[in-house]
């Protein structure tokens, strides 16, 4: 057996010892007996006996050997601001942010939401929480008010963290009369809301409810506020996912099994070494933020670069600039970023010296092949591809070479991370498929592993039926994912099970299709969708972005791009799975976290209503997808 093959076995056949030796990779306050509690499953409660905190983890334990060492580093290119923080400089703005909080009534259990743009008072405010264990529930600064109602009403907070604006490309974006409209929305009211006056838009406050942020901070200058032992079972936050397929669920997670995922995921998977230098280029309101901006690397002893502006702003050089100027060693993007990126000249790939760089980690959607390649060959980095979900809170799938150097496979997330028992099921038979080159339904068999969600934020029940009574006749937890595995046990992603396309009794992944044309020179993006059709059940529908609108001035031209690219998938997949129609859009409908809104496409090409839309970035996409249908 190779070392990871190993690895992974002990993982699951050897699971109490496996994970009571990652856990000594935090600080426990009381060192837990009990490791995996699989008693009531799907339900798994990690080192249920044993008290910790993630703060203490992220901070004060630092404070020993690192207290000087970069610990969080905040750049703004939208404001110019620019500021690194030392652990003992975080320890402070923590004690005084738990303070504040403490002072508006805040106590253990209750909850907070933070609705904040990328500053640093935006971990401050989620590491205070964990500090006193209150459970914080950070929305996406993006949403507008009818999605904030709807998290303030699920979540319940006692307080609200919020700031006078967020700013994108320079255009200010005025927060606070959105949160005012989602409070006026939410039959929930928060008792008391925090704002953080960037000077960026006025605000207008509602006495007796409102507080400035700097204020009160000040008034807690010199606050020593001691972390709170939590179980580790308790609650340490919530998030909703992406609403990528319908309506967000609200995912909650526990202590001491994230602090242990995470902890394990930096060394394994991150090649993290403490004094080293993170930066992902996520948002606090995802999942990624969470784990890889704030909590991950700051457990592992790292400086976290917190970034605010876009990717191609001042130009496309920047965040290679930043890489050279903190020298970065681990980072982690998106595809849908790298994409941006591939409209930009290369030439901005090369301009930085990037020799700290080990790896570039991307993750949140399938990475096609030639994306893959061209930052890789652009960056002359390892690019590393891992697959996970706001559920599991770290990778399900990718290459451990903390443990093993491992090749990489284009277009594969690669092999299923310790602690996770991946298998591929039927989907309508739930039979185990082992074969390789076999199509299923990628699904995780209990014990689920530490970090994975404990459940559905205030409804058990929706957790099971969701996730785990879905395959027929075994529990297992379902992905909605839809893979194949090749023979070297590498998994690949196929799309989504409600975009599977049917196709005369055939089975195919969009992502296939998406893939074949995406190989076509003239194709900068592309979302196939399956579309019903009276003859064949479904037929794919492919929806591309050009990479040069000029090529395709006219019908002809049209035409023709639209015949070459049927001729690539024929080559390529076969007849079969070429889409009935190509046609040209500008943009294409994402979420707010950039993934491909396909459902919203689908229900559009059959002329359905679009469905929840809440989480769209942009509403004209899809107004595209309706001309470019109607033509
Ligand atoms: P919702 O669950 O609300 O519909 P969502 O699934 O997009 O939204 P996330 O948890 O942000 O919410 O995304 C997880 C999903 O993203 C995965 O289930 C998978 O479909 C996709 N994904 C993530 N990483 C990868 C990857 N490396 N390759 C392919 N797909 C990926
Ligand atoms: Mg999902």
């Amino acid at each position: 057996m190779t070392a990871y093959a190993d690895f992974y076995r002990r993982s699951l056949d050897d699971r109490n010892a496996f994970w009571a030796e990652q856990a000594k990779l935090i600080e426990w306050h009381h060192t837990p007996n009990s490791i995996c509690d699989e008693s009531r499953p799907p339900f798994t409660r990690w080192f249920a006996d044993g008290t910790t905190n993630l703060c203490h983890n992220a901070v004060d334990r630092h404070l020993k050997q690192r207290a000087d060492q970069p610990a969080l580093i905040y750049v703004s290119t939208e404001t110019g601001a620019e500021r690194t923080y030392t652990f003992r400089q975080l320890h402070t703005e923590v004690q005084q942010a738990a303070a504040v909080l403490r002072g508006l009534g805040v106590k253990k259990g209750d909850r907070v939401l933070i609705y904040m743009p990328m500053i640093a008072e935006a971990a401050f405010a989620m590491l205070a929480c964990a500090r006193i264990g209150a459970i914080h529930s950070v929305v996406f600064g993006g949403f507008a008010s009818l999605s904030l109602a709807s998290r303030i009403e699920d979540a319940a907070p006692k307080v609200v963290i919020s700031a006078d604006a967020g700013s994108r490309a320079g255009k200010v974006l005025a927060y606070k009369p959105l949160l005012d409209e989602a409070i006026r929305l939410s039959k929930h009211k928060p008792e008391a809301v925090l704002l953080v006056d960037r000077g960026l838009a006025g605000m207008e406050r509602s006495t007796g409810r409102d507080h400035d942020w700097a204020e009160l901070m000040q008034r807690q200058r010199d606050a020593k506020v001691e972390c709170e032992w939590l179980a580790s079972t308790d609650v340490s936050y919530t998030i909703y996912t992406s609403g990528t397929t319908g309506q967000p669920k609200g995912v909650q997670r526990d202590v001491g099994g994230y602090a242990v995922a995470l902890a394990a995921s930096m060394k394994h998977i991150f090649l993290a070494q403490p004094g080293e230098t993170y930066f992902s280029t996520s948002d606090i309101g995802w999942v990624v933020g969470h784990s890889y901006i704030v909590y991950g690397p700051l457990i592992a002893g790292m400086a976290t670069i917190m970034y605010e502006g876009l990717p191609i702003r001042p130009d496309a050089g920047i965040w290679w600039s930043l890489v050279e100027k903190y020298k970065v060693t681990a980072m982690f993007s998106a595809p849908t970023a790298v994409r941006v990126l591939k409209k930009q000249d290369p030439a901005f790939l090369k301009k930085y010296d990037l020799s700290s760089l080990k790896a570039l980690f991307l993750a949140g959607e399938p990475l096609d092949e030639p994306t893959a390649r061209w930052i890789s060959d652009g960056l002359g980095v390892p690019i590393i591809d891992n697959y996970w979900q706001t559920e599991s809170g770290w990778p399900i799938l990718s290459l451990v070479n903390g443990v093993q150097a491992q090749t990489s496979k284009f277009g594969s997330p690669g092999l299923p991370v310790y602690g996770y028992d991946v298998k591929l099921v039927h989907e309508n038979t739930g039979e185990e498929l082992t074969e390789p080159g076999q199509k299923g339904v990628v699904v995780i068999e209990g014990p689920t592993p530490p970090g994975f969600m404990q459940t559905v934020w205030g409804d058990d029940e929706r957790y099971v039926k969701t996730y785990w009574e879905t395959v027929p006749g075994r529990m297992v937890y379902s992905t909605f994912d839809w893979g194949i595995r090749d023979k070297d046990g590498y998994y690949y992603i196929l799309g989504r099970t409600d975009d599977v396309i049917n196709v005369a009794g055939h089975r195919l992944g969009t992502r296939e299709i998406e893939e074949s044309i995406s190989s076509h020179p003239n194709v900068a993006e592309v979302a196939v969708v399956g579309v019903a059709d009276a003859l064949k059940g479904q037929v794919a529908m492919a929806f591309v972005v050009p990479r040069d609108a000029s090529l395709i001035a006219d019908d002809r031209a049209k035409l023709k791009l639209e015949g070459d690219i049927m001729k690539v998938v024929d080559d390529q997949l076969g007849a079969v799975a070429r889409p009935a129609r190509v046609r040209f859009v500008s943009l294409l409908p994402k979420t707010r976290s950039g993934k491909l809104l396909r459902r919203a496409i689908q229900a559009v090409c059959e002329g359905r209503d679009a469905g929840d839309l809440t989480t769209i970035e942009d509403p004209s996409a899809l107004q595209q997808i309706r001309d470019a249908v109607a033509r």
